[in-house]
């Protein structure tokens, strides 16, 4: 069903030919290298086979958004705000087809899916009203000087987004890098590039130049780093997992530009004896199971105090048994099966490895095997933050949960990782909430609460959770260049040179 679904889909943006392929400047352009599956994560079927793209892909693109990112600059600046909003009507209008795709492909439930649809449209909103008040300032110089700064667009921008949030991501970087007036080329995750292309097509449909943004569908070692050897672009950005965001870094900086990376997390939820029990349970289930736990910022080392632990640890089983696991197109549906066979065995290791170290599985059964859907069961563990467990992203419906004495000894384990991209802490204690925050090393930190992120706030990672942040008026900022102009205005300057002007 899904199947005759998305074709069905597909042909009504595409045409009735569809087959994937990069989309540069309105038109669908196949590639002829390896051979890439996309597959049904319920149960192991083929969605889709298609070719990597090809090399001759890197000039096209490139030059596609050259010129287009001209015209875009060109154009007054409310005018790419209104086009900016008219992106995400047209985004609000495809609710349904768009949160199908992603529901298919990212193995998101339908209605998680939905969500996202409505959060990338507010991220073309939200930027649309800034693409005219990203003007500059006046610097008070103590010389006869009118210094002013002003913002301008650095050119082409490459981004390269991950298969845990494809639509999510892929709205979540255009939307700045267009709004401050750069042209886009967006690799998505070979496993999941649909929604982008889509989103691709609504931007030019909305009224952006052709070419503004590109999609470039294929691996990320292959025309991933061709684009960024070989394109002209200004600056890389990458969301995805840590490994990969070295090679990144390296790739960008082997041509002197600078990157954004937006890697992953191992973020501590610290639950204190003081805190409302009930709400912190119910916030524990949604920082690490929400999105079968792929999300960057998952909740994934659960800190309890020692007086509730055991309690809270029983109480947090009995919940997460409860947790509808199943075929994410199905009503009902809370959490879908892990993405892909890779990460599927991934989770799977990292489990047998978090055993055979004395971990003790107190809730979530063994893996449902390979070829019958890529599903986990929530599953706590019972741990130390010395583990493997508690160290790397497992990137799945697993949680650590770790006992802490006091708060000294909570922000110490918080802090004992090499990760710093979110935290929380569960308390009613107004102070201890606060210096708690203030003390543990992460880009975004939760007060009784998880998980709220929104595109007007700036979202990024401490240590090897990344650099540079996005969302707010900071991922302006990081699409801009910073001119600084100096006008000199007195009648008869003093120069701080004056050759020539010595004696004949
Ligand atoms: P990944 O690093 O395997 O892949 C991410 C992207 O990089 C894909 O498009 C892939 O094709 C591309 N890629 C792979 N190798 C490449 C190379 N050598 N050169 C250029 N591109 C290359 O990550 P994933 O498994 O798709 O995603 C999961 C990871 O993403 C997790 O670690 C998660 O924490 C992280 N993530 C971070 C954020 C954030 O905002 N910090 C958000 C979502 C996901």
């Amino acid at each position: 069903m899904s199947k005759t679904k998305i074709d069905g889909i597909l042909s009504q943006f595409f045409g009735p030919d569809f087959q994937i392929g990069s989309y540069v400047k309105g038109e669908i352009i196949k590639g002829h290298g390896e051979i890439i599956e996309m597959r049904r994560a319920h149960d192991d079927t083929l969605l889709f086979s298609y070719p990597d793209a090809d090399e001759s892909l890197v000039k096209i693109a490139s030059d596609a958004a050259t010129q287009a990112g001209k015209q875009w600059w060109a154009m007054a600046a409310k005018d790419r705000g209104r086009i900016m909003y008219q992106i995400g009507a047209a985004i609000r209008q495809e609710i349904d087809n768009l949160a199908f795709i992603e529901c298919a492909t990212a193995n998101k439930p339908y209605n998680d899916a939905r969500g996202d649809v409505t959060r990338v449209a507010e991220m073309f909103e939200y930027y649309a009203g800034w693409a005219d008040k990203l003007h500059g300032e006046v610097i008070p110089v103590p010389t006869s000087h009118l210094n002013y700064v002003c913002y301008e667009p650095l050119g082409n921008v490459m981004q390269i987004t991950p298969w845990n949030a494809p639509l999510n991501t892929c709205g979540w970087q255009i939307a700045p890098a267009i709004a401050a007036g750069n042209a886009v080329i967006l690799k998505p995750s070979e496993l999941t590039p649909l929604s982008s292309m889509i989103i691709g097509l609504l931007i030019e449909r909305a009224g952006a130049p052709k070419g503004l943004v590109s999609v470039i569908v294929g691996y990320g070692h292959t025309i991933g780093q061709a684009m960024i050897a070989g394109a002209d672009i200004r600056k890389v950005c990458f969301v995805g997992s840590p490994m990969t965001g070295r090679h990144i870094a390296i790739a960008a900086a082997q041509r002197c530009i600078p990157a954004i990376l937006e890697l992953g997390g191992k973020s501590a939820n610290i639950v204190f004896d003081d805190a409302n029990i009930e709400q912190a349970l119910r916030g524990a289930m949604a920082a690490i199971f929400g999105g079968t736990g792929q999300s960057c910022v998952s909740g994934s080392r659960l800190l309890i105090q020692e007086t509730i632990y055991d309690r809270f640890v029983a109480d947090l089983a009995l919940a997460s048994a409860k947790i509808r696991v199943g075929d994410p197109e199905e009503q009902g549906t809370e959490i879908g099966p892990v993405n892909n066979p890779k990460q599927y065995r991934h989770v799977c290791t990292m489990l047998e490895k978090a055993q055979a170290e004395g971990a003790v599985v107190v809730a979530g059964r063994e893996p449902i095997p390979e070829g019958a859907g890529y599903y986990v069961n929530p599953t706590i563990l019972n741990g130390n933050n010395e583990m493997y467990c508690a160290r790397e992203e497992i990137f799945g419906p697993v949680v650590v949960a770790i006992p802490f004495r006091d708060e000294a000894d909570a922000i110490r384990i918080a802090n004992d990782s090499r990760f710093g991209l979110a935290g929380a802490v569960w308390t009613n204690n107004v102070a201890r909430a606060h210096r708690v925050a203030s003390k543990v090393n992460a880009g975004t930190f939760w007060i009784n609460g998880y998980k709220s992120i929104h595109v007007s706030s700036p979202f990024g990672g401490y240590g090897d959770s990344g650099y540079g942040r996005s969302s707010g008026i900071e991922a302006l900022r990081e699409y801009s260049e910073v001119k600084s102009v100096w006008v000199e205005t007195a009648e008869n300057p003093v120069f701080s040179f004056n050759y020539g002007a010595g004696e004949e």
